[in-house]
């Protein structure tokens, strides 16, 4: 199995769309890795996650080929996530002949922004432990902890490997690690984590999204009740510009920890 993040950034992008801060002048100076657009991955060339605000910058900068994409798994309805304008230019007109009808699935909310694209796309509304199949991957379906209420996490498997893909979320709930425990029957390939806030703590209280810290002790359950071993790469993204390190401090920060950061145009095959 084979992943590619698209795009590593948190809402507001990388330099973030209006700031000047230290971070994101810094960025923009060095280039490179710092760039950080809109999250998204594509999984085996077919299997896209998220119609990220960014998606068409990413396919014209990568050389992305999105006529490959045979299914789409939204997470959650924030904008960052959902872009439903993308699924117009799966209407015909455009192209003088007719498109498959995408399969897109995710939480029943999405339904409403993406009805007017309906007869280009088709719609599978999916809850917390559902079990499905894509074209070619088997998912497993799991409840977020995030602002918006429906978010949903994935299990992605084919062939023997398997991932996990967190985001947006904070620490994940009992009823997603129990889901997990239930579904996962060896330790998984792949966990790609939500780490908005990099270094800073979470303010008190606050559970929407998760930082180093939190990664960290995600890892350290994982491995404990044998959801991953000694083989599993663990990967952070969706960073915010508040976190304020560069991709290079990120790394060194976490490199103790094992855990990888995950920065755009990222390949990691499983
Ligand atoms: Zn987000
Ligand atoms: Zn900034
Ligand atoms: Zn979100």
């Amino acid at each position: 199995m084979k992943i590619q993040w698209i795009g590593t950034a948190a809402a507001e992008g990388w330099p973030a769309v209006f700031c000047q801060c230290e971070a994101c002048r810094k960025a923009a100076l060095l280039g490179g890795k710092n760039i950080r657009t809109r999250l998204g991955a594509i999984i085996d060339d077919i299997l896209l996650l998220d119609l990220n605000p960014d998606l068409y910058a990413q396919k014209l900068h990568f050389g992305l080929d999105l006529n490959r994409i045979q299914d789409v798994l939204i997470t959650h309805n924030h904008g960052d996530h959902l872009t439903p304008l993308y699924m117009e230019f799966r209407n015909p007109a455009y192209y003088g002949k007719p498109l498959p009808l995408l399969p897109v699935y995710g939480p029943w909310d999405i339904a409403e922004s993406l009805k007017p694209y309906e007869q280009y796309i088709r719609l599978h509304v999916v809850e917390a432990g559902d079990v499905f199949d894509t074209t070619k991957h088997h998912i497993t379906t799991l409840p977020a902890v995030h602002s918006a209420v429906n978010g949903k996490m994935y299990l992605i498997e084919r062939e023997g490997k398997s991932l996990l893909y967190l985001h947006d979320t904070g620490f994940p709930c009992r009823e997603a690690l129990d889901l997990i425990m239930k579904h996962v029957t060896h330790p998984v390939d792949l966990v790609s984590m939500d780490c908005t806030f990099g270094p800073n703590p979470l303010p008190k209280g606050y559970t929407s999204h998760m930082g180093f810290a939190e990664n960290i002790h995600l890892k350290r359950r994982f491995l404990e009740e044998g959801v991953a071993d000694g083989y599993t790469r663990f990967v952070a993204a969706h960073f915010s510009h508040n976190g304020k390190l560069l991709h290079q401090e990120m790394c060194e920060y976490m490199k103790p920890y094992g855990i990888e950061i995950a920065y755009d145009g990222m390949v990691l095959e499983l």
